[in-house]
């Protein structure tokens, strides 16, 4: 007998998010918090009571969900919660989208993005950002997608879209518009449109507590949108997708811990600045940034990045991007580690 493959044929083409394993002593691939995880939610969960081990939490984190609602100042109906923000573009995607629809993004963008498309059973359009590392608008309305993703600050580039032309976008197309802002916190002069996705309807913003709030470990990210497209995503994520210790500390990081977070996103801010600086001294012409990460063009990135690794540091290497080509994306933290990267990036050019 013949053996028949285990996976559907539609999953075989999606690639498996496997990144390597490295025995680097500092690790810059990830853009978490490098400075630790919130000191009162850490202290929460010293001592958390045990019964939330044995008790289910709430089925869509009833409390964790009103403490983000205060926060952005939005109907606690108009926020879903989820399983990290990679949860919610999953979701969001089989919430609205039937199997064979077109869902357009910028490239290059976050990586996941094609494939939750793909195990959705969505087709992905890959639109290439324009030069100024902005989506471009016009590319993507004339794609006609059900579902049109939009990243800003952009992962890997760190580029922006303006919230302008995120608006625009909302008004001249028919497509639900998600707009992922995972390194939000680190451009304060960008406007939030967090408040004004309710009355688009079909605009959802997505959040996670992954990068400025410290928390990847734990897994916890939200969507803000309209009643009507909050209730679709939440029935599309099933319940109790954000576990009670998860809950603890996202919620006691919004209560108590909103100025640690504020402040270290200034560090990372202040910080991204001074390795933008010692970037260009070595003749690199780095994008401008306003992600707690670095994205430098190079001409060999896979390369460059196994002679930084071999000096001890870990860095994410892109190598062929659409507009781009090569990049090396950094993940900026305390002075001494970006010290550790400029180093090793010097001996590795050398
Ligand atoms: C890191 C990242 C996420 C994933 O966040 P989680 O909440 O940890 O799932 C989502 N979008 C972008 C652009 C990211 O860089």
């Amino acid at each position: 007998m013949t053996a028949t493959p285990v996976e559907r044929r539609s999953l075989r083409d999606v690639p498996e998010y496997a990144p390597d394993a490295t025995s680097c002593a500092v690790d810059l691939r990830d853009n978490t918090n490098f400075w630790g995880a919130p000191p009162n939610a850490l202290a929460a969960l010293r001592t958390l009571d045990p019964s939330l081990l044995n008790d289910y939490p709430p089925v869509a984190a009833g409390r964790l969900t009103r403490a983000i609602a205060a926060m952005v100042g939005v109907a606690p109906d108009e926020v879903a919660a989820g399983c990290g923000s990679d949860d919610l573009i999953d979701a969001a995607f089989r919430a609205v989208a039937e199997p064979g629809a077109l869902i357009a993004h910028p490239a290059p963008s976050f990586s996941m993005v094609p494939i939750f498309a793909r195990l959705n059973g969505l087709e992905p359009i890959a639109v290439p950002l324009r030069r100024d590392g902005a989506a471009d608008a016009e590319a993507l309305l004339a794609t006609g997608a059900r579902i049109i993703y939009l990243c800003s600050p952009n992962n890997p580039t760190g580029t922006v879209t303006p919230a302008d032309v995120v608006r625009r976008v909302v008004r001249e197309s028919n497509a639900i518009v998600i707009l992922d802002g995972a390194y939000a916190e680190f451009a304060p002069e960008l406007d939030d449109v967090r408040a004004e996705a309710p009355a688009f309807e079909r605009l959802l913003v997505l959040r996670t507590f992954s990068k400025a709030w410290g928390l990847a470990g734990l897994r916890v990210g939200y969507a803000v949108g309209s009643a009507a497209l909050v209730r679709a995503v939440r029935k599309s994520t099933g319940p109790y997708k954000v576990n009670a210790v998860a809950a603890l500390a996202a919620q006691t990081a919004i209560t108590s811990d909103a100025d640690w977070v504020r402040a270290r996103a200034a560090d990372a801010v202040q910080l991204r600045g001074r390795v933008t600086e010692a970037l260009r001294t070595l003749g690199l012409s780095p994008l401008d940034s306003r992600g707690n990460f670095v994205c430098v063009p190079v001409a060999d990135a896979r390369a460059l990045a196994a002679r930084i690794a071999e000096r001890g540091v870990a860095v994410r290497a892109f190598t062929g991007l659409p507009v781009f080509g090569d990049i090396l994306r950094v993940g900026v933290g305390p002075w001494p580690l970006m010290e550790r990267f400029l180093d090793a990036l010097r001996g590795a050019l050398a």
